[in-house]
């Protein structure tokens, strides 16, 4: 590892939601700055105008105060080596620019997009591609294959122009990546790519690697997307004759299937968020799905981003973000694509959900209880989560786990009925029914052992019995264990729906 300060940075581009493959490369770029005691710094690179979105920049501060992913520089906190939004930094990128023009690593180009499209289409009627590289840029509009009269005419007549990088011919790159080690690629399979266009702005490429410079990042650690754009990146550091940032390219997250990228589209067609938080389109009003608004607890999303590319080197799941910066390492994310599982996502929740205490998700579930109209004292519904929590991922699935605490049944499962209630329930159950009535500690293991020595002693089928008897409590046959549910609903609660049960359900004929 080089010996400079750890300055790592992550730099969205808002131009929409942001990916959960964002969001995990910034938590890398964060857990390695803390390990490391460095710095984390948010820019923003907004100088493509053209896809810029309007709400994009702001959602993409509040994923990561919702993941509690924190920068100590950027575009909220502010810093030494602001501004941190590239618009704002605009004026200086010219200047770059223009350094590269003079040390003779760029050129101006004067072709217009209508040629350089009629010139695409000429070459795919050849079946070839076109590319503006070294040989091509021989034949082109540029003051490279111009004379410097007919450059000076352009220039006089403001035709407009970009400013392009003129990549060496037929070299040899060999670059490092700490997750890829060795890199090598042929200068002659790349493109001139545009630095500067002709509205005065800056491409992704130049700013980035200037910004990289300024802000004096060490380890640019991004998306495995951008590794084609490694080499011109090491060679405009060359070029600047600058120090290059140690580089880390992280693996893709790819589709359940493992076929393919997870892309923005994949969430909404196979069922699960693939944003950490909602996201309404502004233009088209559509709105796609989140983590936060689905249910999932921060810490659970986060865990299970981290370990989707990276691993302990043990058997370890479970990693609050302490642990997560104490385990990190870069050396331990693997070169293959991860495969996005959302049944593996659900188990996280699950098992931060399970974690909690029944008082805090007692508090979590109160407003769901409310809005159903249902009204109780917080010890019952801390009781009820006690007794239900093992079978839920998500808070608001405590409802269909529980609601029968709270209503009793009118209708009872057909199919239940059909198989459950048989000719001889009717009889069961109002014994039970006036045994019950006789109970007075009605703490679940008494009524469980005076229950089942009736059952016993009467020869009966414990199980026959016992699914008669909480079809009639329960109106299905779930629910956690339940002599807990009759404890809690109490015995005149009990006895009503005994009742309510016998008489709906009634004697069942013979045969
Ligand atoms: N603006 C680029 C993006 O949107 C940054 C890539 C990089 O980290 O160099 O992902």
């Amino acid at each position: 590892m080089n010996t400079r300060k750890v300055r790592v940075r992550f730099a969205p581009s808002p131009t929409g939601p942001l990916h959960i493959g964002g969001v995990r490369t910034a938590l890398y770029n964060f857990l390695f700055a803390r390990k490391h005691g460095g710095k984390f710094i948010l820019r923003i690179e907004d100088t493509d105008q053209t896809r810029f979105v309007p709400g994009a920049e702001e959602y993409i501060i509040e994923s990561f105060k919702w993941c509690g992913i924190q920068f100590d520089e950027g575009v909220t906190t502010g810093g030494p080596y602001g501004p941190y939004r590239q618009s704002e930094r605009k004026a200086m990128y010219r200047k770059y620019a223009e350094m590269l023009l003079e040390s003779g690593n760029a050129y101006y180009a004067f072709d217009t997009s209508e040629e350089l499209s009629e010139l695409r289409k000429l070459f795919e009627k050849k079946k070839k591609t076109f590319t503006y590289n070294a040989f091509e840029r021989k034949q082109l509009k540029n003051s490279l294959a111009l004379s410097k009269q007919e450059v000076d005419e352009l220039f006089e007549k403001k035709t407009p122009y970009v400013i392009r990088f003129k990549m060496p011919e037929n070299e040899i790159i060999i670059m490092n990546d700490l997750i890829r080690e060795k890199v090598e690629v042929n200068t002659s399979t790349l493109d001139d790519k545009i630095l500067f266009k002709s509205d005065g702005m800056p491409t992704y490429h130049l700013a980035n690697v200037v910004d990289d410079h300024l802000m004096e990042i060490s380890h640019v650690i991004r998306g495995e997307e951008w590794l084609p754009s490694l080499p011109l990146h090491v060679l405009l550091y060359k070029a600047f004759g600058w120090d290059t940032p140690e580089f880390a390219h992280l693996p893709l997250l790819l589709k359940p299937d493992g076929n393919g990228k997870l892309s923005k589209r994949d969430g909404d067609r196979l069922g699960f968020p693939v944003f950490p938080l909602q996201w309404k389109d502004p233009k088209t009003g559509e709105i796609s799905t989140g983590y936060r608004e689905d249910g999932y607890f921060p810490e659970a999303f986060v865990n299970m981003l981290a370990l989707l590319g990276w691993n302990p080197g043990d058997e370890r799941e479970l990693f609050i973000m302490e642990e997560l910066i104490e385990a990190f390492s870069i050396e331990r994310v693997g070169k293959s694509g991860s495969r996005f599982d959302p049944e593996k996502a659900k188990w996280f929740n699950h098992q931060y959900l399970i974690r909690k205490s029944d008082e805090e998700l007692a508090d979590l579930f109160s407003p769901i209880l409310k809005e159903k109209g249902i009204e109780t004292s917080i010890e019952t519904i801390i009781r009820i989560i006690s007794l239900v929590k093992e079978r839920v991922a998500f808070v608001h699935e405590l409802w269909d786990q529980s609601y029968f605490f709270f209503i009793r049944p009118e209708d009872y499962d057909p199919k239940t009925v059909k198989k459950r209630w048989k000719t001889d329930s009717y009889e069961h159950i109002s014994r039970i029914k006036e045994l019950l009535a006789d109970i007075d500690d009605f703490s679940s293991e008494n009524i469980e052992k005076i229950v089942k020595a009736w059952i016993e002693e009467n020869e009966l089928g414990m199980g026959a019995v016992m699914n008669a008897l909480r079809l009639v409590i329960v109106g299905a046959l779930k629910g956690p264990h339940l002599f807990s549910i009759i404890e809690l609903i109490g015995k005149n609660e009990t006895l009503a729906r005994i009742e309510n049960g016998l008489k709906v359900l009634g004697k069942k004929e013979t045969g």
